[in-house]
């Protein structure tokens, strides 16, 4: 398991799942949008699975079976439709990550989990790579789409509190407007830290992991909690982070 080969170390261990991880695959589109609306609303229209915290569930339809087309029904056809549509199978390793995630010890359901950090983690094994045959060989790997879009928000909109909002509060993934550049920035700023502060990285994931359910932290606290982690300056981890990020891209 991918997850367990990354994270796992042996003064930290992960553990297995306690339950069967449950995935729920609709047979199309139509039936997935129906009962998604049901759960996120107006949100179940723009995407292609999810996993739900409460039922510990992931959701997603059966990816090949594109409207007016016949379903695959060999191994061969069932590749040669997934590598027409690299984004969807993104959508299944995103919230399987997820999932496994938070049963491995990783993220602790029901606790404050900053939406950074998980869709952070989620956005950095998405990259899918689809010519090999274990599909993995790409983790760690810049990831191609949340990259452009990260550059594309540095260079022409990124405000200079950018960070301290990322870090204090899930606001700005709850607003169409701004929720691309978001899961952008989580994915650029987790892989800036993932690569050049795993130490840190790891201890600040244990540190939030370790956090009793049900009780949710203010704006200042999750910033607190993040210096105690990462240090008080910001502003020098947020130039840092942006040189590592424009180095990467050229
Ligand atoms: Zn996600």
């Amino acid at each position: 398991m991918v997850l367990h080969n990354y994270w796992d170390d042996k003064a930290h261990p992960l553990h297995e799942p306690e339950v069967p991880l449950i995935a729920v695959i609709f047979k199309d589109r139509a039936n997935f949008e129906q009962y998604a609306s049901q759960i996120l609303g107006d949100g179940a229209a723009a995407t292609h699975g999810f996993y739900s915290i409460q039922s510990n569930r992931m959701v997603l339809y059966d990816l090949t079976a594109a409207p007016n087309e016949r379903p695959a029904y060999t191994d061969a056809d069932i590749l040669f439709k997934l590598r027409k549509s690299p984004f969807n199978v993104a959508t299944v390793i995103h919230e399987c990550t997820h999932q496994i995630a938070f049963n491995v010890g990783l993220h602790t359901r029901f606790a404050d989990n900053p939406l950074w950090l998980t869709e952070g983690m989620a956005t950095f094994f998405e990259t899918p790579d689809l010519k090999s045959k274990t599909g993995w060989r790409t983790v760690g790997k810049p990831n191609p789409w949340r990259l452009r879009q990260f550059q594309d928000y540095a260079r022409s909109r990124r405000p200079a509190d950018s960070l301290q909002t990322l870090i204090s509060s899930d606001q700005r993934f709850q607003d169409a407007e701004t929720i691309l550049d978001t899961y952008a920035e989580a994915w650029a700023f987790s892989y800036f830290l993932i690569k050049t502060k795993r130490r840190q990285y790891e201890e600040y994931l244990r540190l939030i992991a370790a956090r009793q359910p049900l009780i949710w932290s203010t704006p200042a606290e999750r910033i607190k909690d993040f210096q105690s982690v990462f240090g008080e300056d910001l502003n020098q981890l947020d130039q840092q982070f942006i040189r590592y990020m424009r180095q990467i891209s050229r």
